[in-house]
């Protein structure tokens, strides 16, 4: 792996948007899918456990880090080809405002909702994140996934099953590249679309803050995360440095040096707080890596 980039006992908290993680064992960043197929042959050949990491923005790492290595894509591979025709190949660490805004120049609309997503189109598509109406899956024409081995996979759309912040591959691994179709618009159409959508982000979200979004799924029915924790009482509760946001419950922030261990506490106390009045049982959204107490 001479070549490949790599840091050793990196603390987590540099890469995820919470700003809290302790150390990995290592952190990789491939520069091409081709290395991202040779680092999963070295992991397996060395016997090691190996996560991937987009831009860590819906990530809570523990305190203690992980004993693995982490595959980041968002530092390297960030190539975005405009085929023509409406379709766009982008790499897996591309961030979902860059992809946003370079399709707006070429008066291509589709991803504009998904503006403001802080996110990695590898990160996107392994939630099936969306906003505004759109999720990234209906965008989608095909993905390629490596697998367990290394080998490059292309997946046509209509074979992968994209639901609520949550996809399943018929090959499970790590996503490299993908390819979207996106219609044509004007580009001031798609930048005016995004101003507003972005706006309305910064009047209902906490903007420009240690946040992984939302905390917890919406339940399949009735009330939204953020009305149920609001309704319980929830709204600006802390724990430590972690606080749900005073403008929308359902965001956690980090006030400053929250650790792994506050985030998890207040997690729970929303979690009762909703089931003793509601009855209902928040599920996080928030994927969670790592050891905790709580
Ligand atoms: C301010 C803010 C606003 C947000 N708004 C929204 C919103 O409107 N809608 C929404 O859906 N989400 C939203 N999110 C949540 C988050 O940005 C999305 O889920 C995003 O798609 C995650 O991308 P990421 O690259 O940061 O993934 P990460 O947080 O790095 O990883 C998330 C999961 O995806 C996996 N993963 C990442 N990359 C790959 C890959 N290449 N291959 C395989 N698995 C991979 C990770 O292992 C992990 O399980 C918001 C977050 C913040 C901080």
């Amino acid at each position: 792996m001479k070549s490949i980039e790599v840091s050793f006992h990196m603390k987590l908290r540099d890469y995820t948007t919470m700003g809290i993680g302790g150390a990995a064992d290592r952190v990789v960043f491939p520069r091409s899918p081709a290395e991202v197929r040779e680092i999963i042959a070295a992991e397996r050949r060395a016997g090691r456990t190996a996560y991937t990491m987009g831009a860590g923005s819906n990530l809570l790492v523990s305190d203690a880090g992980v004993a693995a290595t982490v595959l980041c894509t968002k530092k390297h591979l960030s190539k975005v080809v405009f085929v023509g025709g409406h379709s766009v190949i982008a790499e897996a660490g591309v961030m979902l405002p860059r992809l946003a805004v370079l399709c707006a120049l070429s008066g291509l609309s589709g991803i504009e909702g998904l503006s403001g997503i802080p996110g990695t189109v590898g990160g996107a598509l392994t939630m099936n994140a969306g906003a505004y109406g759109r999720r990234i899956g209906e965008l989608t024409d095909w993905v390629e996934v490596a697998d367990a081995e290394g080998e490059i996979h292309r997946i046509e759309a209509r074979a992968i099953r994209f639901g609520y912040r949550e996809t399943e591959f018929p090959v499970r691994g790590v996503v490299v590249r993908a390819g979207f179709r996106f219609s044509e618009a004007t580009r001031e159409a798609v930048f005016e679309q995004m101003r507003q959508w972005n706006e309305k982000r910064r009047v209902n979200q906490p903007w420009g803050e240690k946040t992984f979004g939302s905390t917890f799924r919406n339940p399949p029915a009735g009330e939204g995360a953020g009305a149920l924790l609001e309704r319980a009482g929830m709204r600006g509760e802390r724990e430590g440095e972690a606080c749900f946001s005073e403008k929308h419950a359902n965001f956690m922030v980090n006030r400053g040096r929250a650790t792994a261990s506050d985030v998890r506490r207040l997690m729970a106390r929303g979690q009762k707080a909703v089931r003793d009045l509601s009855g209902v049982t928040l599920v996080p959204e928030v994927k969670m890596w790592g050891e905790f107490d709580v």
